[in-house]
């Protein structure tokens, strides 16, 4: 935290409900106190019971299910998700999912204007941003718009039940990433910092709980409460470093999205740390500990996920290739991030090693 204050905080209208059974029990109020009575629901073709599930409660007000959602919303998907829900006459979109489903709504949300409500299944945090994204050719385009901010998210630890452990630990590191870049990130706010800290806290809390027993609603929900914080803090800042080193990666070379924010997040504070001393302690003192980027990777490593590049399919020639692009691109950065230091990240994360460089 800075000596003399001084910072920009904007708080977004957007409504949160957060309880056991609150998909099918709540999403129809939100509508209602949005005033929307013809809703589509979408999701990916995996999540059709659960969305199912929601349409139900809908009853008279929903038109329609739309469960076209794949990874990294592609144009056409869009497209066809647009038609749909223009054929439906719908007032408004209700997305049931991971960050694939809750993407595409936004991406319609976009297009069209109509209010977008969420109903999370994941912990990638995509709910509460105003970011959206959308891929042609190969190349995924974002930008932030107020449009796309979900009006309401209805958060259902319930849901979460049947997210298998793999996904749920690197989901939930994923949502620590957004955290951890929040506190460095030049837009960070005193009120941020706070969110960014109980959540890191509470996703490394609630993650070997979920591991330990995946039926546990209470370690769901606590995961699911640090999934929200995290997101909060994507949603309100710009994120530096890892987040680029992540695009780049799922972007070019089509490293899966939560596994690979797992493998990098420690090499990435590890670096940054010198330069931002304060984010790296206060990471430090949310998982009780006194090496942050250590602790990330053994709890990464303690719940069996991967451990580094290599092992999710990344080729040694692609390394060279990786820093390039993510030193070209204007990251915001505490530390300056010269090819040689994108390299020097990707290399160690690579291979997967203790999490250090010297200060440099
Ligand atoms: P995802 O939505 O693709 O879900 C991953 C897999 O988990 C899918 O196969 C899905 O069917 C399955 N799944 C989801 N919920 C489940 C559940 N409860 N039980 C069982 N299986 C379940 O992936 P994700 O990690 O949630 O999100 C990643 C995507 O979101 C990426 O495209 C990323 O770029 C985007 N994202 C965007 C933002 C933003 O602010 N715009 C933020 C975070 C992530």
């Amino acid at each position: 935290m800075k000596d003399i204050l001084d910072f920009t905080h904007e708080s977004r209208p957007q409504r949160v409900v957060f309880r056991p059974g609150a998909a099918t029990n709540a999403t129809a109020g939100e509508a209602a106190g949005l005033g929307l009575r013809r809703l589509l629901v979408v999701c990916g073709s995996r999540g059709t019971a659960t969305a199912r599930a929601v349409a139900d409660s809908l009853g008279q007000a929903c038109v329609g299910l739309h469960d076209g959602a794949t990874m990294h919303v592609p144009v056409e998907v869009a497209d066809r998700a647009v038609e749909a829900v223009r054929a439906a006459g719908a007032d408004g979109v209700v997305a049931v999912g991971g960050g694939s489903s809750v993407g595409l709504g936004k991406a319609m949300a976009l297009r069209t204007g109509l209010p977008l409500i969420a109903v999370p299944s994941t912990y990638s945090g995509s709910e509460m941003t105003p970011v959206w994204g959308l891929t042609e050719g190969g190349e995924k385009r974002t930008g932030r718009d107020p449009v796309v901010l979900p009006r309401s998210v209805v958060y259902d630890p319930e849901l979460t039940l049947s997210l298998p452990v793999p996904l749920s630990v690197t989901s939930g590191i994923n949502a620590i990433a957004h955290a951890v870049e929040a506190l460095y990130a030049p837009d960070t706010t005193p009120l941020i910092a706070l969110m960014a800290q109980e959540g890191v806290r509470a996703m490394a809390a609630a993650l070997p709980a979920v591991a330990d027993e995946p039926d546990s609603l209470e370690a769901r929900g606590r995961a699911l409460y640090g999934a929200w914080l995290c997101g909060s803090c994507l949603g309100a800042t710009t994120m530096g470093l890892h987040h680029k080193l992540c695009h780049v990666l799922g972007g070019t070379f089509g490293l899966p999205h939560a596994e690979t924010h797992t493998v990098v997040l420690p090499y990435a504070l590890a670096y940054n740390a010198p330069a931002a001393p304060d984010a790296a302690a206060a990471v430090a003192r949310a998982l009780d500990t006194h090496d942050a980027p250590h602790a990330l990777r053994e709890l990464a490593t303690r719940l069996g996920a991967p451990r580094s590049l290599a092992e999710l399919g990344l080729k040694e020639a692609d390394l060279a290739v990786a820093a390039a692009q993510t030193a070209g691109q204007a990251a915001t950065n505490p530390r300056a991030v010269t090819v040689d230091g994108a390299l020097a990240v990707l290399r160690a994360a690579y291979e997967g090693g203790a999490p250090e460089f010297p200060a440099g």
